[in-house]
């Protein structure tokens, strides 16, 4: 046979999964398997090549190899197309996972916001009144602030990723490492054990209010050392949220064990917590969102509603532009120096 002109076909997995092992057949015409990385051959992944050959003097054999390859190639474009709509779903999941599809990207002189998602896998955070924790609340509103925070044009990162096992200082140290414009931390409410009842759900223990606790929560500490622009952050996430027609809870005011924290704002719902970790550990301007309270049956409808779950998004994205629009937060450098070592935990 002649030179060859070959064309293969791209296998949809990773390099480490591709190894190609030319072999001839018996009438000369090559093919190539894909070898798995325990060296076993694919049978799914035969590809066979188009060729050529410059001699084309046995036009019979030529044309019956032409057809045979044609099937083959439909066959293995059929085979590609299935295994790639198999894998579509799981890239989905693994860009969502990593952020890869929030388009669009911002410019690298957009200021920068950091999110963090409260609580981890071993420290899910509050037991909600259907038994569920906080932790998954805290990821999936993270994952939609991502998307709405790129779509106004800020830069977005994350303290940690999902089933990432992170302690606080770590988590405000990031932050600070970047020098974020904002580190924004998410978490959703409960209450004093002296209102909950534990009630049942699902075979599940969970918590219930004894009395309506509803609506969000907002923190500043006054040890955070850019806590002017923290507040003025704080205020415009409060507007914005006030508007959706959902007043904020003042239950942490209340002159309980626990509770006692001063309102700097009793209209907007904002708090003054100076010992919150997140907070005060953090040298970039810091504030802390309480979402929605868990053990009140009305906001976890609330707040697990998928429509108001994204008008609460949408609410916090224009809150933190209006903050960068009014000159809330100055942009900020960033810093090679870390006041704070992170938390081995
Ligand atoms: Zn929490």
């Amino acid at each position: 046979m002649g030179a060859f002109q070959k064309e293969v076909w791209k296998k949809a997995l990773s390099k480490d999964e591709q190894g190609e092992l030319w072999q001839a057949r018996g009438d000369g015409s090559p093919i190539a398997t894909h070898h798995s990385a325990s060296g076993e051959i694919d049978p799914e992944f035969i590809y066979v090549n188009r060729m050529w050959t410059e001699h084309p003097r046995d036009s019979l054999r030529e044309r019956e190899t032409g057809q045979r390859l044609r099937r083959e190639e439909e066959r293995v474009r059929t085979t590609c197309q299935r295994r790639r709509a198999r894998l579509l779903p799981v890239l989905g999941a693994m860009c969502a996972l990593i952020g890869l599809n929030r388009a669009p990207s911002a410019r690298a002189d957009e200021p920068l916001v950091v999110l963090d998602p409260g609580h981890t896998t071993s420290h899910p955070g509050a037991t909600s009144v259907r038994g569920t924790t906080e932790l998954g609340y805290n990821d999936a509103m993270v994952a939609l602030l991502r998307m709405k925070l790129a779509e106004k044009g800020f830069r977005v990162g994350v303290t940690r990723v999902p089933g990432e096992e992170i302690g606080l200082d770590a988590r405000a140290a990031r932050a600070s490492a970047r020098g974020a414009w904002l580190l924004l931390s998410i978490h959703h409410d409960s209450s004093q054990l002296r209102y909950l009842e534990q009630v049942e759900r699902d075979g599940k223990p969970a918590y219930r209010a004894t009395r309506p606790i509803r609506g969000y929560s907002i923190f500043v500490s006054g040890r955070n050392p850019r806590y002017e622009n923290s507040l003025a952050v704080a205020k415009a996430l409060g507007r914005r949220l006030l508007a959706l027609g959902r007043p904020p809870t003042l239950h942490h005011a209340e002159q309980i064990a626990g509770e006692r924290r001063p309102l700097v704002d009793r209209e907007l719902g904002v708090y003054r917590f100076d010992g919150l970790r997140v907070l005060k550990r953090a040298t970039c301007p810091a504030v802390l969102l309480e979402v929605g309270v868990l053990v009140d049956e009305a906001d976890e409808a609330y707040v697990s509603d998928p429509v108001r779950r994204e008008a609460i998004a949408d609410a916090i994205a224009l809150g933190l532009w209006d903050a960068r629009r009014d000159g809330g937060v100055p942009s900020t450098q960033v810093s090679s120096r870390r006041q704070h070592q992170p938390e081995n935990r």
